[in-house]
């Protein structure tokens, strides 16, 4: 399917940031970028559009790390495979929810985006794409997350040499994609 806005991009260090509306189970990169729960074992928002579109598989490994190593707290990261997606990876990602702004909502939504981009780096990958962590069901203002998430990806890009060369960010409606924008353009 043909996007209706083509996108925005804009490099860093060799490395680029690219803007997108549209459904983030659709990416052909090597890994999508969950906004998760601390359980991991599904809920809805971007999270139950990723689990239908990828069947089971993603969830009995979602079971399996939950098992292995308990639940995840916010600001933390962690990967399984893309099951039926085209994606080869799905890191799942647990934002803060909203409360305000003076609970280190701020620094636990940087801290997804630096736990997702590590885990990737590690792995080598290199095309990433993000749902917009957080800005759902938990809340998160639009706007403030856009500056966390803009300004945090491009300082991993540019501190980090094994950082992915792509890191797409696929927003789901035009406010959210308009929003991203401006944060990308005052960068
Ligand atoms: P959170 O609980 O972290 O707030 P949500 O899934 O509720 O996560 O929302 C995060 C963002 O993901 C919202 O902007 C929501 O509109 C968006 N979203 C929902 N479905 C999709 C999808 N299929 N692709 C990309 N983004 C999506």
């Amino acid at each position: 399917m043909k996007r209706i806005i083509e996108g925005m991009e804009r490099s860093v260090t060799g490395k680029v940031i690219e803007l997108v509306l549209g459904d983030i189970t659709r990416e052909e990169v090597d890994a999508v970028v969950n906004a998760a729960n601390s359980t991991l074992l599904g809920g809805g928002g971007v999270d139950g559009a990723i689990h239908r579109a990828g069947g089971p598989e993603i969830l009995e490994e979602c079971r399996a790390i939950r098992a292995a190593q308990g639940e995840c707290p916010p600001g933390g990261a962690v990967i399984t495979g893309g099951g039926k997606l085209p994606a080869r990876y799905v890191i799942h990602a647990v934002g803060p929810v909203w409360r305000g702004g003076d609970l280190g909502e701020a620094d636990i939504l940087a801290s997804c985006y630096r736990n997702a981009l590590r885990i990737a780096a590690d792995r080598g990958l290199r095309s990433v794409a993000f749902a917009s962590i957080g800005t759902g069901a938990y809340g998160y203002p639009v706007g403030k997350a856009a500056s966390v998430a803009i300004a945090t990806v491009a300082s991993f890009l540019a501190a980090d040499p094994a950082a992915p060369l792509r890191v797409r960010f696929v927003l789901f409606d035009p406010v959210t994609y308009a929003t991203y924008a401006g944060a990308l353009g005052a960068l």
